[in-house]
């Protein structure tokens, strides 16, 4: 039996995670989230960890007083949340959205811990570090974005050297197919309706801007330690060709499946082993037809923003992803219009000064003044 903690267990990948747990009986160690008491007490209620953590300390305070009828030991801040991914287990899940996730991630690697990561945001903002400390603890991290899964299903058996291209695919989100003029006034209601996923908040706008598909191109050349120009996006509207790699010789190798992120999780959790199926089976004669395209870069500025800033390196992806996630929190609460999110973002990597190596504290001090930044600029 697998021992599992989880992090971000009450998000919509979290809860994801458990669901796999429940169904192949895996062991909780722990649970962590960032301020849904509630729902964090029924998840340790039911999976009954050893411990759990709440990164808003006032609302850990509360959930220690309704939990003391049990054994389960709070804790509570960002230090709390890093030091239940240092207990012992087989697995990490890192569902924390942003890069609220980077310390708890680097935390999971020093203890020894084999890390299925979901948080993006890790990479984007702190890929250098992450790699490093990889290879110096000697850890593997698995991903559980779902392009970057079935790019590391696709490279399974392949010989290291033969890739000559990743093909990254994006659904082209909610506003697929229209043009700049006709986003100016989109609500936040309209940029939350995805076709195909089911997703927290966040993501779920980025998916609007493209920025997801940005955020991707940066995860994939830290992942995969290709160039960023060895990443060709294709629009994809099904959602069923999950990504694919091309080989030296020509042979493209693609992983698909229904749009369900239960199977990228449990691969992430019984590599190199496969489990049973979580969700729907994939009828390809029902879904008949498979398109792909070319990006709208000019409409969609977010993505060629990211290519860039991770082209310029040293902090670029840092401010790209502070500004971003600081734009998308204004733009869920109706303080700017969608078509402010590309242009903040924009405006902070073009004031990140370039740096060539950098510090976990440069990190959050280049994603502080990003975010200074938005707000001034709103
Ligand atoms: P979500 O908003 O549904 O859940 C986020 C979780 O993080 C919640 O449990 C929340 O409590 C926790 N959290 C937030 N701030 C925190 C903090 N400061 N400290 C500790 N915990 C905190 O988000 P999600 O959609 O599940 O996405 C999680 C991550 O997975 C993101 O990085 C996202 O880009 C990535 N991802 C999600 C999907 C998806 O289908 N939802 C797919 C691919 C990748
Ligand atoms: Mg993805």
């Amino acid at each position: 039996m697998k021992k599992l903690i989880i992090l971000g267990s009450t998000g919509s990948i979290g809860t994801q995670s458990l669901e796999v747990a429940k169904k192949e009986g895996y062991e909780i160690v722990a649970l962590a989230a960032g301020s849904n008491i509630k729902l964090l007490e029924q998840q340790a209620r039911e999976f009954k960890p050893k411990f759990v953590a709440v990164g808003n300390t006032a609302l850990a305070e509360e959930l220690k007083i309704k939990l003391n009828d049990t054994n389960i030991k709070v804790l509570s801040g960002s230090n709390g949340i890093c030091e239940v991914a240092r207990l012992s287990a087989d697995v990490v899940i890192n569902a924390i959205v942003g890069i609220a996730g980077l310390r708890p991630t680097l935390a999971a690697i020093e203890a020894k811990n084999t890390i299925a990561l979901a948080n993006k945001e890790t990479l984007v903002t702190g890929g250098e570090l992450v790699n490093k400390a990889l290879k110096e603890n000697n850890v593997k991290l698995l991903p559980v974005d779902s392009e970057h899964s079935a790019i590391f299903q696709s490279l399974q058996g392949v010989p290291s050297g033969s890739v000559s291209k990743i093909l990254l695919t994006a659904s082209g989100g909610p506003f697929y197919g229209k043009k700049k003029a006709e986003l100016v006034n989109v609500t936040r209601a309209e940029a939350l309706k995805h076709p195909n996923w089911s997703m927290g908040a966040k993501i779920t706008i980025d998916s609007a801007t493209l920025m997801n598909k940005g955020l991707e191109v940066i995860e994939a050349v830290h992942l995969f330690h290709v160039k960023p120009d060895d990443i060709e996006v294709l629009v994809h509207r099904q959602s069923i060709l999950h990504s694919a790699v091309e080989l030296s010789d020509g042979a493209v190798i693609a992983q698909l499946g229904t749009p369900d992120m239960k199977l990228p999780i449990q691969y992430a959790i019984t590599y190199p082993e496969r489990a049973g199926l979580c969700g729907e089976r994939l009828s390809l004669t029902d879904i008949g037809t498979l398109t792909f395209e070319k990006p709208d870069y000019e409409t969609f500025r977010c993505l060629p923003l990211c290519i860039d800033a991770i082209k310029q390196g040293g902090l670029k992806p840092v401010a790209a992803n502070g500004a971003n996630e600081a734009a998308v929190k204004l733009f869920l609460e109706d303080k700017i219009k969608f078509l402010q999110i590309a242009e903040l973002v924009e405006m902070a990597i073009s004031a990140q000064k370039k740096v060539d190596t950098f510090t976990v504290e440069d990190v959050f001090e280049a994603d502080r003044a990003a975010r200074a930044l938005v707000i001034e600029n709103k």
